[in-house]
This record gives C-alpha cells, sequence and structure tokens, in this order.
C-alpha cells in the first residue's frame, strides 16, 4: 500500500505548498510548491522545445554532463546538510550519496552508443544507429533522492532526451536545489523538477508528451505507473522494492562477517531497497548469529544525522514509521521475541530502536513484506534446500547473498537465488557498469551501465546496398 502524502503548509502567498518535516524533530522547517497536475503541460512543451538542440551535439551533451558534476562536488557541503534534514541519513551517508551522484554524472557523461553494421551476407547493408526515445519522466523515492535522481537523469541526459523529475514530496528540497545548480550548465528545459502530492506523479507518468516513463520505488506505484504509461504508450522502467535474503553457510566465521551483514541491513536505517531484509542461519549457528547482530543493534549511536556521533538516523517520514512499528508489533504478538530494540525511541522525531527479531513466523508480514526500517529477523534452517527455498519464496526478487568461507560453494548457492543481484560475504555493493534489474515483482527494464543508456534510446536502421 502506498503511504499517506506529507501535509501542506500554511500558504503564505495564495500558492499551495508542501510542509517538509525533519525527520530528527518530526517538526517542519520548510516546504516546497505542492503544483497542480495542469501546471505539466507547459513543462513538458518546454521539454519539447529544448529537445532538438540537445540531441544535436553529443560534445556538448558530454562537456555539459562532466560540468554537472563538477557542480555537484563543489556544493557538496551545503546539498549533504540539507539531504540529512530533510531525509534522516546521517551526514556521512548524505556525503556519500552526494559522491555517487556526481559519478553518476561523469560515468555517463564519457558513454555513448555504438553504431554498428550487421553484414550477412546479402548485398545490402544495415547500419544500427541509436536515437533518443524523447521527452522522459522521472520519479523516485525518498530514501536516496538525489542518488536515485542522478541514476535516472545522467543517462537519459546522456542519450539526448529532456527530463521532468518528480522526487517525492517528503524529500523534495536537495533535489530542487541541486536542479537549480544545475541550470547554470545544462541549457534551459534540458532537466526540470517539479515538486507535489498526487495525482501529480500519475499525471507526469500518463502525459501524450511523455515517451518514457523511469520510475523507482513501490511495487504497488510501480503497477500504477505502468497502467498510467500505458495510456501513450510510452517506454517503462520500473525499480521496484525489495526482500533480499542473506543466506549463512555451516562454514560461516561469525565474528568476521556480523559488522557487514549488520551494515547491510541497516545502512539508511534500513530504508533501501536492497537492504539485507531476511537473515537465514544454520540451526546450530542461530543463537550465535543473533547474539553477534543484537550486540551492535544495542550499541549502535542513534540520533540526528547532523549530529558527527551518529551511525543511525530516524526513520524518514511519520507513516513510514507508524507501518514498522505495526509489522513489528504484529510479529512480537505471533510469538517473535526481540533481541534487541523492539519499539520507538521516546522522545521527538521518527526514532526507532535497532531490532533483531528471533523466534519469528515465517509467515509473519516482517518476512514476507519489505519491512524498509530498522527491525532485521533472523530465521534458523535446517537444510540448504529448505534456506533457497525460504529465500526465494516471495514476490520479490532484487537481490541476495550467501555467506561462507568456501566461496566456490557460496557461489553455487548463489546461483540458486531467484534475484536480478546476488553477492558473495556481501551485499548491495554495486558498480556504475554493470546492469541493474530486478526478477519477479522487483522491476521491468534494466538500469546501469550501457543497459541504462540504451533504455533511453531506440534503433534507428538504415539498409542501403553494398558498394561495389
Ligand atoms: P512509492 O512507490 O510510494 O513512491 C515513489 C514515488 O512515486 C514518489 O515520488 C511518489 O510521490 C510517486 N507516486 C506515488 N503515487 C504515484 C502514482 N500513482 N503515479 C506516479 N507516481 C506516484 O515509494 P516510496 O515509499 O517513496 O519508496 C520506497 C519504495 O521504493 C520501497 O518499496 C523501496 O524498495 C523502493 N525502492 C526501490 C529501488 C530500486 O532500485 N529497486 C530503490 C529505492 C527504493
Amino acid at each position: 500500500m502506498p503511504l499517506p502524502e506529507p501535509a501542506l503548509a500554511t500558504p503564505t502567498s495564495g500558492v499551495a505548498r508542501l510542509a517538509v518535516v525533519d525527520p530528527a524533530t518530526g517538526e517542519p522547517f520548510d516546504d516546497a510548491p505542492d503544483q497542480r497536475p495542469d501546471e505539466l503541460d507547459a513543462v513538458i512543451d518546454r521539454a519539447h522545445l529544448a529537445w532538438p538542440g540537445w540531441r544535436a551535439d553529443a560534445d556538448a551533451r558530454t562537456a555539459a554532463l562532466r560540468g554537472a558534476a563538477d557542480t555537484v562536488e563543489t556544493a557538496a557541503d551545503a546539498l549533504a546538510r540539507l539531504l540529512t534534514r530533510e531525509q534522516g541519513k546521517p551526514l556521512a551517508e548524505s556525503h556519500a550519496e552526494i559522491a555517487r551522484t556526481a559519478a553518476r554524472l561523469r560515468y555517463f557523461a564519457d558513454l555513448t552508443p555504438r553504431t554498428r553494421r550487421i553484414a550477412d551476407g546479402r548485398a545490402v547493408d544495415s547500419e544500427i544507429r541509436w536515437r533518443p526515445v524523447g521527452p522522459v519522466a522521472a520519479i523516485v523515492p525518498w530514501n536516496f533522492p538525489l542518488q536515485l535522481a542522478a541514476a535516472k537523469f545522467a543517462p537519459a541526459l546522456a542519450a539526448g532526451n529532456p527530463v521532468v523529475l518528480k522526487p517525492s514530496p517528503f524529500t523534495p528540497l536537495a533535489t530542487r536545489q541541486l536542479c537549480s545548480l544545475l541550470a547554470d550548465v545544462l541549457p534551459e528545459g534540458v532537466l526540470t523538477v517539479v515538486t507535489g502530492r498526487e495525482p501529480l506523479g500519475a499525471r507526469l507518468a500518463s502525459h501524450p508528451g511523455i515517451r518514457h516513463v523511469t520510475f523507482t520505488g513501490s511495487v504497488a506505484t510501480g503497477r500504477a505507473v505502468a497502467e498510467a504509461a500505458g495510456a501513450s504508450l510510452a517506454r517503462v522502467t520500473l525499480e521496484l522494492g525489495g526482500n533480499d535474503a542473506a543466506v549463512l553457510l555451516d562454514d560461516v566465521e561469525v565474528d568476521r562477517i556480523a559488522d557487514r551483514l549488520f551494515w547491510a541491513a541497516f545502512r539508511n536505517c534500513g530504508q533501501v531497497c536492497m537492504a539485507v531484509k531476511r537473515v537465514y542461519v544454520p540451526a546450530r549457528l542461530h543463537a550465535e548469529v543473533v547474539e553477534a547482530l543484537a550486540q551492535r543493534a544495542r550499541t549502535v549511536t542513534v540520533g540526528p544525522g547532523l549530529d558527527p556521533a551518529t551511525r543511525l538516523g530516524p526513520v524518514n517520514n511519520a507513516p513510514q514509521l507508524a507501518r514498522v512499528e505495526r509489522i513489528t508489533r504484529e510479529a512480537l504478538a505471533g510469538g517473535a521475541r526481540a533481541a534487541a530494540g523492539g519499539q520507538r525511541l521516546d522522545g521527538p522525531g521518527h526514532f526507532f530502536a535497532p531490532t533483531i527479531l528471533t523466534d519469528v513466523p515465517p509467515d509473519s508480514r516482517v518476512v514476507t513484506e519489505e519491512q524498509f526500517g530498522p527491525v532485521l529477523p533472523v530465521l534458523p534452517y535446517r537444510s540448504l534446500d529448505e534456506a533457497v527455498r525460504a529465500a526465494n519464496g516471495t514476490g520479490f526478487g532484487l537481490g541476495g547473498s550467501v555467506w561462507g568461507t568456501d566461496t566456490d560453494r557460496a557461489a553455487a548457492v548463489a546461483d540458486r537465488l531467484e534475484c536480478g543481484t546476488a553477492w558473495i560475504n556481501h551485499h548491495a555493493e554495486l558498480s556504475l557498469a554493470q546492469p541493474f534489474a530486478g526478477d519477479k515483482n522487483s522491476g521491468v527494464g534494466v538500469a546501469g551501465g550501457p543497459w541504462g543508456l540504451y533504455g533511453n534510446l531506440r534503433p534507428f536502421v538504415v539498409h542501403r546496398p553494398r558498394e561495389a
């Protein structure tokens, strides 16, 4: 179920504004325009006007995108503070997100599609060229507002398309600041941000002027976006939710992997599409793994992201906090036990105690759904077949990992996971050059690497007689 949306701020000038809440205090600290869907017509018209100039000159695009990366790096301190303020993550994680935003711009700045010739024995040469698809709508969630936006607009712009970008109404501010900085290096109309509550996103996805809708968010909203884009038969790329399992093997050295496993689940307060969301452990090692993770959960410094001591910030928004609380309570009522945490923290802000759950009924929602918060169920298994069956036993298929000393054996188990990316002895590390695509309900289409560029292009084939 999509979350309820943020409230409106008190209008000061008759124009509706979105209230933006600092999750560390639970109080609004700024606002952003609550744009109406009918404002999209003019925005998309401007994108169409900008398109011919932008698509015409690949060298100018490369220079502009490199300039955009430089701009992001120069403004990193201010962007990071604002990102932490509205999203909640520790400042060091905001800096890392901004570095990844710049890295994406630089990577795609230098990527160009390859023209190819097919010679198949006939007296005709076929030349395959690539053309930009046209204006792209990019719709992103609140967990990595800048990095996920750049993952969409960098390849779309590199391919020669203008982009209309819609951040989550929970986190519009850093995105607006980023795009106003990029206005110095990008031509007008090439990248426009729109902010507001629904049905702004739905209208953007169904707008007849849009040729590609690239969406990151929940499975439920992804379905709605695909239906909306069907109206104009726009291309759709969907990067959706995950419920990644980590499967520990019986030769795992718990001390060596516990830190890495803990942070694979709790980075960004667990609000990561490909966080570890379930851990499967051989029954013999279960108590040791639970204690190693619980000890870290009990001692990690939780606090406001702007405090340099903080390692784990608040949950981003009140509806998500309520959901994390609800599914944790349900698991506890069903017989689970909290080896650490288990409840909200007293005081202001959206803080939830880092939680390790054991004795969890396998059909609890904290196992079968994506919790997207600082709560991790650790489940015992008796046979490897049982563990693989359970890991594959949800509708999700984003990522998964296998942890053990014999990495060949771990890789053979990883090969049995139904997901887009599998890791051995770590989780959620990505290369800019790799394809990123979820299996099952976790996605449609391919992002990342050259595949991300081609996802914003369409082939144009020219046949001509071969020269004698
Ligand atoms: P969400 O689906 O509620 O919202 C995502 C975006 O869609 C927001 O900008 C939202 O305003 C917009 N939106 C809402 N209703 C819409 C509609 N009817 N039409 C068009 N747009 C609409 O997701 P969220 O709660 O913001 O983010 C969390 C989810 O995102 C989790 O499921 C997480 O796993 C997923 N996610 C996936 C990836 C990935 O790469 N696979 C990465 C990050 C997050």
